[in-house]
Formats: C-alpha cells, sequence, structure tokens
C-alpha cells in the first residue's frame, strides 16, 4: 500500500515520528528537533525498518524554507535589509572564506585533491536558514538588530551559495585537471556574470513590477471579505514567487521567498499574512528537519571518530569565532556578536546540496559527503545548546544593564528580564480595546504594563514610553516577568477567549487574589473565562447593545 502512495507516506510517517520523538525530547529536557532529527534517523536507509522516499522528503523541506524566508520577509524590508549591509556583506564574505581555509586544510590533511576541500570548506561554511530562522524565533529576537544583522548576514551567504552552485561545474573542469594552466578565464567569468546578471534582474523586477502587484493583489482579495481566498493567495504569492524566482532567474527558491515577503512587509496586510503561513510553516520545517535526519548513516560517529570530530569543531567554533571577532572589529556588542556567532554554528540544506553537486562532479569523495552530512545532524543538535549558553550569559549581562537601562530597551530576551512595577495593571492585548483602556489608566496616573504579541504596535508602545513585552501573554514566563502577582489587576483585553482562558488559568495560578477582567463575545466564553479564574467577563456585544438602549433613550436619533 504505501508503495502507491510515497508522498503521503513520507509525510505521515514523518509527521508522526517527529511528534512522538520531538514529545519524547521535550520531556527529556532536550530540543524537539533533536527528536525531529532522529525521526527522520529512523526513517532512513541506514536504519532497518520502513525507508521514506529522499527525494519527496528534500522537496517538503524546501517548502519549510520558502514559507520560512517568506515570513521573514513580512518582517523586513528593504531599508532593514540596507542598513545591515555594511557588517553582512563584509562578515559573512570573511567568514565563508575563513570556514572555507578550515575545510580545505582538513581536507588536505585527508589526503583530498584541492577541489574536494574547496567544496568540503564551502559547505562548512554556510548557515541552514531554517535553523537560523528557528532559533532567532523561538527567542524574538528576529526584529531586534542583533536578528536583522544574522538574516542580512544569511542573506549574503545564501546569495554566495547560489553563485557557488553554478560556478562549481564551470570551475570543476580546471580543478580536476592537474595544472590547470591555459585556463580560459571567460568560462569562469561568464558563468559568474550571467549569474550576477539574473539575480540583479529578478530584484529589479520585484522592485518594479512586484511591488505593485502583489500588494495591489493581495490588498484586492482581502476586499472580497473570503478569509479562504487570502489565505490562498497568500500561498499562491510565497511560493509562486519562490518558483518562478527559481526557474526565471535561477535564484535560490529561499531568496525568491524572501523578496516576496519583504514587498509585502510595506503593506498593512502583512500582519495577516504572516499569521496564515504560521501552521503551515511551522509543519513544513519539522519534515524539514526529518529530511536531514534521512541522510545521515550513524555508523559514521565509529568509521571515522577524528576527521568527524574535526568537521564539528571548525562548523562549531571555527565558524563561529570568525564572526565573533568580525562583528566585534564592527564596533557591536558582546551580546550581538555572540547572537551571530551561535546563529552561525550549524550548517544545513546548502551544504548538503553543495556536497552533492561535488560528488557529481568527481571533486568530493563520499567520505567528504559522509562527514558534512554527520557534522550538520550533530550540529544541528548542538546548536540549542549554545543558544541556552547565550542565554545565560544575556541574562547577566540583562541584569548589570538594567539597572542603567530606561524603558526604551529593544525587544526582550529570553529569560525575560523581570518588571520593575507593582501594584500596578497588566493589561493584555493593545488593540481596539487595550488601547482606549491603557490611555484612560496612564491618563489618570496608574501604572500599566501592556503585553502584546504584533511587533508593530509594541514599536509604537516604546515610542510612547509604555512598558511592554512583546509576544503571546500565553506563553511561559510572560506573566511572571509582568509581575502580574504583584499587580493590582489583570485585564485580558483580547478577542479569542480560549487563549483568554489559558491566560486567565495561568495568572490564576499565580495569584489566588488577583482581580482577572476578561473580554468574551458569547455566553459560553463568559462561562469558559469564568471557570477558568476570571472574576468579571464582559461581553462586548452585550455593551453595545447596553449603549444603544442608552443613545435611543436619550433621544440623540431623534435629534441626529
Ligand atoms: P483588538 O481585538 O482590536 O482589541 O486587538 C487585540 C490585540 O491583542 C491585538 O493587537 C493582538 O495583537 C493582541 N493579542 C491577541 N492575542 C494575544 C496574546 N495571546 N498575547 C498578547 N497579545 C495578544
Amino acid at each position: 500500500m504505501s508503495h502507491n502512495t510515497p508522498l503521503i507516506s513520507t509525510v505521515v510517517v514523518g509527521l508522526v515520528l517527529a511528534f512522538i520523538l520531538g514529545t519524547l525530547a521535550h520531556r527529556i529536557r532536550v530540543s524537539p528537533l533533536v527528536g525531529y532529527l532522529m525521526a527522520g534517523v529512523l526513517m532512513g536507509p541506514f536504519t532497518p525498518g520502513y525507508v521514506a522516499n529522499q527525494n519527496i522528503a528534500n522537496e517538503l523541506a524546501e517548502i519549510g524554507i520558502i514559507l520560512l524566508m517568506f515570513g521573514v520577509g513580512l518582517h523586513f524590508s528593504m531599508k532593514d535589509l540596507l542598513s545591515v549591509r555594511k557588517i553582512a556583506i563584509p562578515g559573512a564574505v570573511v567568514q565563508i572564506t575563513v570556514a572555507t581555509l578550515l575545510g580545505m586544510g582538513l581536507g588536505h590533511l585527508l589526503g583530498w585533491p584541492i577541489g574536494g576541500g574547496l567544496v568540503f570548506g564551502l559547505a562548512l561554511s554556510v548557515a541552514s536558514t531554517v535553523v537560523l530562522l528557528r532559533a532567532l524565533q523561538e527567542r524574538r529576537l528576529v526584529d531586534s538588530e542583533r536578528g536583522r544583522i544574522a538574516v542580512g548576514w544569511l542573506i549574503v551567504e545564501d546569495l554566495a551559495m547560489v553563485l557557488t552552485l553554478v560556478l562549481l561545474p564551470a570551475l570543476a573542469g580546471i580543478l580536476n585537471g592537474e595544472a590547470g594552466q591555459g585556463a580560459d578565464l571567460s568560462a569562469i567569468a561568464m558563468p559568474v556574470l550571467v549569474t550576477l546578471g539574473k539575480v540583479a534582474a529578478f530584484v529589479v523586477f520585484m522592485l518594479v513590477v512586484g511591488r505593485r502587484v502583489i500588494p495591489w493583489l493581495l490588498h484586492y482579495v482581502a476586499h472580497t471579505g473570503s478569509r479562504e481566498l487570502f489565505r490562498l493567495a497568500v500561498f499562491a504569492i510565497s511560493l509562486g514567487v519562490a518558483f518562478g524566482a527559481a526557474i526565471l532567474f535561477d535564484v535560490s527558491f529561499a531568496l525568491g521567498a524572501f523578496f516576496a515577503g519583504m514587498i509585502l512587509s510595506e503593506s498593512e496586510l502583512s500582519q495577516r499574512a504572516a499569521s496564515e503561513t504560521l501552521p503551515l510553516r511551522d509543519a513544513f520545517a519539522v519534515l524539514f528537519f526529518v529530511s536531514v535526519g534521512m541522510l545521515v548513516d550513524p555508523a559514521i560517529v565509529l568509521r571515522e571518530p577524528l576527521p568527524l570530530l574535526a568537521t564539528v569543531l571548525i562548523i562549531i567554533f571555527g565558524k563561529s569565532i570568525a564572526a565573533f571577532g568580525i562583528v566585534r572589529l564592527f564596533g557591536y556588542p558582546t551580546s550581538t556578536a555572540l547572537t551571530i556567532s551561535a546563529s552561525l554554528a550549524q550548517i544545513g540544506e546548502f551544504s548538503f546540496i553543495l556536497v552533492s553537486l561535488g560528488v557529481s562532479l568527481a571533486l568530493l569523495p563520499d567520505r567528504g559527503r559522509d562527514l558534512v552530512l554527520a557534522g550538520a545532524i550533530i550540529s544541528i543538535m548542538l546548536n540549542p545548546m549554545f543558544f541556552a549558553l547565550l542565554d545565560r550569559f544575556l541574562a547577566k549581562d540583562d541584569a548589570k544593564v538594567a539597572a542603567k537601562a530606561t524603558a526604551d530597551k529593544a525587544v526582550p530576551r529570553v529569560p525575560l528580564p523581570e518588571t520593575q512595577l507593582s501594584n500596578h495593571v497588566v493589561l493584555i492585548g493593545h488593540g481596539r480595546v487595550g488601547k482606549v483602556v491603557s490611555a484612560a489608566l496612564r491618563q489618570s496616573g496608574t501604572s500599566v504594563l501592556v503585553i502584546e504579541d504584533s511587533p508593530g504596535l509594541v514599536e509604537q508602545l516604546h515610542k510612547d514610553g509604555v512598558e511592554v513585552l512583546l509576544g503571546n501573554a500565553a506563553a511561559p514566563d510572560m506573566l511572571q516577568a509582568a509581575n502580574v502577582a504583584g499587580a493590582r489587576g489583570l485585564l485580558v483585553a483580547i478577542p479569542d477567549a480560549f487563549e483568554g482562558g489559558q491566560i486567565v488559568a495561568k495568572a490564576r495560578a499565580l495569584s489566588a487574589t488577583l482581580p482577572i477582567i476578561a473580554r468574551a463575545h458569547s455566553e459560553e466564553e463568559i462561562a469558559h473565562l469564568k471557570h477558568h479564574g476570571a472574576n468579571v467577563v464582559i461581553m462586548g456585544e452585550q455593551e453595545i447593545a447596553k449603549a444603544m438602549i442608552a443613545q435611543i433613550g436619550t433621544g440623540a436619533v431623534a435629534t441626529a
């Protein structure tokens, strides 16, 4: 049966196994990523039992990359990208060079020809988009300066890899030929120029045509009022542009999707577009890790322990020390340098593509590919650990900074710094309801702390000098960081009563006496929120009705 449905069985077995092992990993306090990778190893050809279709798994992973990069583009404007170019371009170039040289050195020790070492080194030099973005998103860092630098860096690496993939076949002859004398320069120069020309043509096309057509299309669909069509439009645009970019301009899927998102980021519909892609994006990102796991032969750990160790050390330390040095050299603080280093201390999808190309061009021995694959899985597994160390370091740093810092601090980090406020009002959501409430409270001199998960609104609140935490109030540690237990009251002003219920229950667990007022739209929601511990629940529709009755009672309608 499963032979006839390789796509379905790959998706289903992949997701189910990833779910089981991811949950187990979480249970034993390891990153779920490790579980997803293990699911891949179990489904791969090197372990007994079911073997999934690798090509299908790779393509599914590619969809994950497209949706992720589209999401990043939605938070990124052209201005953001240009603002980090001064560090991202030289940073990425130097770091790629250092890592490549280290890889070539190791290749030399292992007795490979120079071409093999070059492919090996390049494969070690480029970080995985998915791993990097997942780490930044988990820590809500994408919108911070450090996050922007890391993403800009990633884009430069991506471009460098697009160039490498095009150049490698042209260079293979020269690298394989012993002397390489008499190499025709135009054989190298032409592909470079053509590729750069195509990338430039794509960017110009997107800025001139895409910038007009895509937002217009999305606005048009939004006005039809059909949620389904809007959702479809978002997927059609992200996947369509990525695919079109790859077919027509030979640009990577990731780069195409990033530009599609970036063009939409100026539209006020970008937030909605981002939330529409979230669930699918997460599912496909999981399949990405499964597909990586499938490539790896676990026996290599016993077969080649020392070369593998050296490979892992280059990925983890070689690259990150180089990146750290460059970022510091540009005058950025240690925290920024460490975040970039931790982000880059892993390799992923581009490395796989590169090594398979290297092997097929007879540049790289099979052994080199196996080392890169195993190095990838180990570095991806270790990556969350580096971020945990970074968090610990930054927490200490934060404590020092907090003493003199004012409220205009950037996006909060994990672990969240706890507020100094007490006897304040904690307000969840700063939309139509929350902003009216907070204005009135502030006017009356009450101190307010807002929790809001829309970055745009949080930025505005920062500017207005309001203390605010960015993120989902239902997320762990959020309510503690807002010192709900020491507050005089909690106002849950978000429209989703299910999420509201989770928040209320968490707050009630922190304090039995805290007055909690929540927002609802139906009788069932009122019951739900009260059941979880809300003292008072206000139903918007009832209040609208009361106000309407009051209006007609005053005779306002007759005189209007
Ligand atoms: P409105 O319905 O216009 O009052 O908007 C509700 C606001 O609450 C929006 O700005 C949302 O971004 C925000 N919001 C919704 N859910 C959450 C949540 N779980 N945590 C924090 N903010 C939220």
